[in-house]
């Protein structure tokens, strides 16, 4: 076993869905914060409970702009760490507020992250935008982040059922006319229609998560239709309580359909898992042969 897990550890991997500020690993977390005294819960409850640990233990923490650039600069070392050659992960836009409400210092911050670690990794970040921010700094953050040229995706996060999506398709439209990649959150804690609803609404090439799309053959055939990769995060799935236990993970199923899948880790800090622990957990559960993980890992890469 530790000759395997050496071995995935020495392959070049891929993660492709991560959050940037929240994408560090606790190991380096500690190191660079010792006095933290952070006591990392195991289990959340839901997505609320989730949250309510960002708002009340992290942000405790993470309080000025340094600490902003800090928590990334955690995260790209993280996904080194494991032998991520190419990490995709969102930069949240909101996170202006730490510096002046200005989106300029984030974009040159991010730009200065890319040159640095450029030679150890290829830093692909993401345009992260949560559904509550005001639709307005959307429209003038968010274009500005994408007229920088220094991001190479968006992603929609944030609530996921009953929320409509019709007031990002611009920004959507935006984004494909600059050839940027389009990501969407959806279909982790809401049903397969949202999904449907999603794909017809926003027309994403990716799909993080969307592990709903099990409980209809029509909305995996429609995800087959439009050749969109799944970007799954099974740990995260697990601590979150969207799959009860690893074992019913509705990957397979997926896979069987013929869908694309990729396995990421959305939120290190959160979930204390990385791509390698993912792949071990996989096999460990049998739901997958070493020859499977390979089609994964290097999906992750087109
Ligand atoms: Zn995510």
């Amino acid at each position: 076993m530790e000759k395997l897990k050496q071995h995935i550890k020495n392959l070049p991997k891929a993660d492709v869905h991560s959050h940037l500020h929240l994408a560090g690993s606790q190991k380096r977390f500690i190191e660079r914060y010792p006095s933290a005294n952070l006591n990392f819960p195991v289990k959340y409850d839901g997505l609320a409970g989730m949250i309510n640990f960002i708002h009340n233990h992290l942000n405790t923490i993470m309080l000025t702009d340094k600490d902003v650039v800090n928590f990334m600069e955690i995260a790209i070392e993280s996904a080194i760490d494991d032998n991520v050659t190419l990490l995709e992960a969102s930069v949240d836009i909101g996170l202006a507020r730490f510096f002046n409400n200005s989106i300029d210092p984030i974009i040159e911050a991010v730009k200065n992250l890319k040159e640095k670690y450029k030679s150890q990794i290829n830093f692909k970040p993401d345009i992260g935008v949560n559904k509550d921010l005001d639709l307005e700094k959307v429209y003038s953050d968010g274009v500005r982040c994408l007229e920088s040229g220094v991001f190479n995706g968006i992603d929609l996060y944030g609530q996921e059922a009953n929320q409509d999506l019709k007031p990002f398709v611009k920004f959507y439209d935006i984004a494909r006319d600059l050839g940027v990649k389009t990501k969407v959150h959806i279909g982790e804690f809401s049903n397969h229609l949202s999904i449907e609803d999603a794909i017809k609404t926003l027309n994403p090439q990716e799909i993080q998560h969307g592990i709903r799309a099990i409980d209809s053959k029509n909305t995996m055939d429609l995800i087959v239709k439009n050749n969109i990769r799944l970007n799954l995060c099974p740990t995260s799935n697990l601590l979150l309580g969207a799959v009860d236990h690893l074992e019913n993970h509705p990957l397979l199923k997926l896979i069987d359909h013929g869908i694309k899948i990729t396995v990421n880790t959305d939120d290190l800090i959160l979930f204390n898992t990385n791509i390698s622990e993912e792949f071990i957990k996989l096999l460990d559960a049998n739901l997958f042969s070493l020859k499977d993980l390979e089609v994964i890992r290097t999906n992750a890469f087109d």
